[in-house]
């Protein structure tokens, strides 16, 4: 056997091809990764995402609430001089001007099912049972937010929430971080479809620059001691407000709306003088 001239290729040139171009199963091990990555971090701050308090944009991207509301709050506002006038960034990824988010209406509050295992935060499809992350091709119902399993999704005949009963279209099942270009596709599409009849990804009305200074002031006083020492300990029980505050939005009314951007509004002012103090 052999001896024929060398056509048999040795192990180090294997490897040195490989090198060269990774094969399909490497690819996809890198594709998971830096998915994995989007799964468990904000891009805008890098830091892990609150499965409990986690916002989607239009292209099913994931940021924490906080950040959001961090980076929408009006510079001309700021309590204090030394109050950060920046938008929390590491730097390397997405700027929040490049998200597009302009105001709460860009932005669907997600509501994702915990497994309910003690000691853990393992986040299921309440209809498959499926575990929600990077493995699992996940989506979300725009208006009410809820996320399941893509295939849970697709076996649905009426067009109700599994978890709520809010109707939804078809069109505004969002996937989560979607890899597929097709999807993409789809969003952006929809996005625009969206944008031509006045409306946000969240399907409000696209208004987003009016009443916000109506809110300014209510959060004064209440400044005690404790609270100087306001830190993630404080922010975090606040944050367990908010589902209460974006659920409902089936029910477009306007005063009801006017209600929640200023609820949502006067949520911000407070949070800002939380997160100034700390
Ligand atoms: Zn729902």
């Amino acid at each position: 056997m052999g001896n024929d001239g060398g056509s048999i290729p040795t192990r180090r040139e294997l490897v040195k091809s490989a090198a060269r171009a990774p094969t399909i199963s490497e690819m996809k091990a890198n594709a998971l990764e830096s998915l994995a990555h989007a799964w468990a971090h904000d891009p805008l701050t890098s830091e892990p995402l609150d499965m409990d308090n986690v916002v989607s944009d239009w292209r099913g991207r994931l940021y924490n609430y906080e950040t959001i509301l961090r980076s929408l709050m009006p510079s001309d506002e700021q309590p204090s001089p030394d109050a950060p006038t920046d938008p929390p960034s590491n730097g390397a990824g997405p700027t929040f001007a490049s998200t597009g988010i302009r105001s709460l209406r860009d932005i669907v509050k997600l509501k994702v099912t915990c497994s309910g295992d003690k000691g853990t935060d393992v986040r299921i499809c309440p209809i498959s049972l499926k575990k929600l992350g990077p493995a699992t091709k996940a989506v979300y119902l725009v208006p009410c937010g809820h996320v399941f399993a893509d295939v849970a999704i697709k076996e649905i005949r009426e067009e109700l929430c599994p978890e709520c009963s809010e109707p939804f279209k078809s069109e505004n099942v969002v996937p989560i971080l979607p890899a597929d270009k097709a999807d993409v596709k789809r969003l952006e599409q929809r996005m625009e479809k969206l944008r031509a009849a006045g409306l946000t990804h969240a399907l409000k009305k696209d208004k987003s620059n009016k009443k916000k200074r109506k809110a300014k002031g209510t959060a004064e006083g209440d400044s005690s001691g404790e609270k100087r020492h306001a830190t993630e300990e404080a922010v975090k029980p606040a944050k367990k407000d908010a589902p209460s505050k974006t659920s409902g939005i089936n029910n477009p009314m306007a005063a009801s709306l006017t209600a929640k951007v200023l609820a949502e509004q006067e949520e911000m002012s407070k949070r800002r003088k939380l997160l100034a103090r700390s």
